[in-house]
């Protein structure tokens, strides 16, 4: 029988890696919830809502109802592109710029109830590996397994930086550890904190892991 997999944890800490490959060996689909906060966001500074210095969350929140996040498969990828009303932007949603917004637009509650209402549609039906900050306490506390990923900041600036001179995009890595705490920061230090560990997640530092032994390991909890 099909179950809900949960994955939480800071940014950079592989968990898309990692739940992508477990959705695909198991059949399952794969939602990557950061995403949906960043194409929300996405759809902030194409808008006007975010300039430098100034942040328009009125402006944002009476705009929710024409922003439409949704996935599309890709057969090539292996995985389900992100949409911003009806275009791709899984790649747009990847810059620097993005990422320096995203936590404070994730702050927003209106936001968080438009989104986490949508996540649990997609997860109604089981089959569904899932990866963010709140999936295994408030999107699916019901989740038969939730996994708590972690990694020293140093090593997610790393990876993240990694990521982003592939994609070509001009950055030092310095301004990714930055980007890095204070996502943590913002994510870790509100009250109504998107980022805590369910009582019942099972915790999972991969500072010093490779991919295949955290699959491995993962697959493995997910057929007991
Ligand atoms: O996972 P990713 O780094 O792409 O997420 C981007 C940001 O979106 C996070 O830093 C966090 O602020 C927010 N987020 C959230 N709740 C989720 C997933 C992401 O608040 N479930």
């Amino acid at each position: 029988t099909k179950i809900t997999i949960a994955i939480d944890g800071f940014s950079s800490t592989g968990k898309s890696t990692v739940a992508k490959r477990l959705a695909k060996a198991l059949g399952y689909v794969y939602v990557d919830s950061g995403a949906m906060y960043r194409a929300v966001t996405l759809y902030a500074m194409q808008n006007g809502l975010i300039e430098t210095d100034c942040f328009d969350i009125d402006g944002l929140i009476s705009q929710l109802e024409d922003i439409d996040v949704s996935f599309k498969f890709n057969e090539d990828l292996g995985f389900a592109e992100v949409y911003l009303n009806g275009i791709n932007v899984e790649s747009a949603i990847r810059t620097l710029e993005v990422s320096q917004f995203v936590s404070q637009v994730a702050t927003i509650s209106e936001v968080r109830a438009q989104l986490v209402k949508q996540q649990q549609n997609f997860g109604k039906d089981k089959g569904v590996v899932m990866d963010g900050r709140d999936i295994g306490t408030v999107v699916f506390p019901e989740a038969e397994l939730k996994l708590f990923m972690t990694a020293s900041a140093e090593k997610r600036a790393q990876r993240r930086y990694d990521e982003l001179k592939e994609r070509g995009d001009d950055v030092c890595y310095d301004d990714v550890l930055k980007n890095v705490q204070s996502r943590d920061h913002i994510d870790s230090t509100r009250d109504d904190s998107p980022l805590s560990m369910a009582k019942d997640a099972i915790k999972v530092d991969n500072s010093n892991m490779t991919l295949d032994e955290q699959f491995e390991f993962i697959l493995k909890l997910s057929e007991d």
